[in-house]
């Protein structure tokens, strides 16, 4: 599958401060991608220099299978770009801003332009100014769809609005960029969870994993394991579980590489006093709280990879 975004180690710095350390990544064709990560992890600096806004200060990045850095003029044609903090031409009507956005695409849909503005209930004869925040974005949408583009890159699109608004954006995007790429950043997994396809978690500049969140949840497990003595975890254990404990006669742990066969023999070796153990898949929350608390958050993070014979690798 062609990638609509690619990374290979890139960096990004302002001054010594290192913003993004090295990300690779890529955002399959067709993919709801949601780059989640606390405020200050580095999600807009990436947005911005994958939008060829901010110059990279190391590393590769191609958008559209083209380097970002040459991102310009016609080839904006393709990408629709919405941040929380852009800036509206305040002065004018929501009309006069379709009318003057309209010319600079051959492509332009006036039908989706008007049933967009219908569905999103837009005012066409109010000033931008006079907006409330949800409104505003739905105008910053209305303006960026009906040109169809073929990747929607936006900027923590979601931020501060209510449910209803929230939900009423992102079914009015969802059902009218069926062919598109998006990627998209936010600060809250909750957020994400319903719609997004794959989900990339931005810590500190480092991208600690980047996956469809079908595998994600699949190799996540909670385990817990019943012995019929006090229970003590083992001198090593494998890195992949993560936050171990051990309280009287039950250890606990987060599998972050569990493969169905393969990962019940290990338990089975590993604690031959094993009287009961129980697997439970984990909400995508416990699951980004399991990574964000561990130490070990690196190589632990890793999507697994699955050898023919259902052999587990790193
Ligand atoms: P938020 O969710 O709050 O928007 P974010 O994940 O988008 O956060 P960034 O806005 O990319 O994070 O900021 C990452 C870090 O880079 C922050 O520490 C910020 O202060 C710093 N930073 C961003 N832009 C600049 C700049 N122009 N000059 C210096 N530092 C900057």
């Amino acid at each position: 599958m062609n990638a609509a975004i690619r990374m290979e180690g890139l960096k990004k710095s302002f001054g010594r401060t290192e913003v993004l350390r090295g990300i690779d990544a890529e955002v399959p064709e067709g993919a709801i991608y949601a780059l989640v990560g606390a405020n200050g992890a580095g999600k807009t600096t990436m947005i911005k220099v994958l939008m060829n806004i901010l110059r990279r200060s190391g590393g590769r990045a191609e958008v559209l299978g083209e380097d970002s850095r040459s991102l310009k003029g016609a080839k904006f044609c393709q990408i629709a770009y919405v941040s929380e903090n852009q800036k509206l031409p305040e002065g004018m009507t929501v009309g006069a801003m379709l009318d003057f956005v309209r010319p600079f695409y051959p492509q332009w849909d006036r039908a989706l332009e008007r049933e967009l503005v219908e569905r999103f209930d837009l005012p066409l004869r109010c000033k931008l100014k006079h907006l409330s925040r949800g409104m505003r974005m739905k105008a910053a949408f209305a303006s960026s769809l009906p040109y169809r583009p073929k990747l929607m890159v936006f900027d923590e699109p979601l931020g501060g609005l209510d449910p209803l608004v929230r939900d009423e954006l992102i079914e009015g995007i969802l059902e009218r960029a069926q062919d598109a790429t998006i990627f998209l950043s936010s600060h809250d997994l909750a957020e994400i969870e319903s719609f997004a396809s794959h989900v990339g978690y931005l810590e500190n500049g480092r991208l600690l994993f980047s996956e469809e969140m079908g595998t994600l949840a699949e190799r996540f497990r909670e385990v817990t394991i019943t012995l019929t003595g006090a229970a003590r975890l083992p001198a090593e254990m494998p890195e992949e579980w993560l936050l171990p404990e051990a309280k009287s006669s039950v250890v606990r742990f987060v599998h972050s590489r569990f493969h169905a066969g393969v990962s019940e023999r290990e338990f089975a070796e590993r604690f031959p006093a094993a009287k009961e153990v129980a697997v439970e898949a984990m909400p995508l929350r416990a699951i980004f709280l399991a990574i964000a608390k561990s130490g070990r958050k690196h190589r632990a993070a890793a999507p697994v990879k699955t050898t023919a014979e259902g052999k587990v690798g790193a």
